[in-house]
């Protein structure tokens, strides 16, 4: 039985005698235990969702500028792929391939098409 069943119950049994001031008390706890449950089922969905997101995930590393992805089933002999935006990855968890930024605006190394910020050596 769950926490708002039980508050349920319980309301049911006392507010044949119950006072006002005690009935408004019960109805209180109904609805935080309703709000209870609620926000304990989206924690359980979130915590899924960041489980999925773990067991999948390929080592990301950040080299101060820009994101590498390291392929966790390679045997780690450097099998690197990227960059991506540091920006996009910080803010939304993205990983955005950062585009060749000479054939594009000729001033940076790489670029996001996303975000539009622009990384590498200035030329
Ligand atoms: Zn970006």
């Amino acid at each position: 039985m769950s926490i708002v069943d039980k508050a349920k119950d319980i309301y049911e049994l006392v507010k044949k005698d119950a006072t006002i001031e005690l009935q408004e008390r019960l109805m209180e706890f109904r609805e935080e235990a309703v709000s209870l449950q609620e926000e304990n089922l989206k924690l359980r969905e979130r915590i899924q969702e960041l489980e999925e997101q773990a067991s999948g995930r390929d080592e990301i590393l950040f080299d101060g500028e820009v994101y590498w992805r390291k392929r966790s089933d390679g045997n780690g002999d450097g099998n690197k792929e990227g960059p991506f935006c540091q920006k996009c990855y910080d803010t939304e968890g993205k990983l955005v391939r950062l585009q060749d930024a000479k054939r594009l605006v000729a001033s940076r190394d790489w670029l996001c098409v996303v975000c539009k910020t622009a990384y590498g050596q200035f030329h």
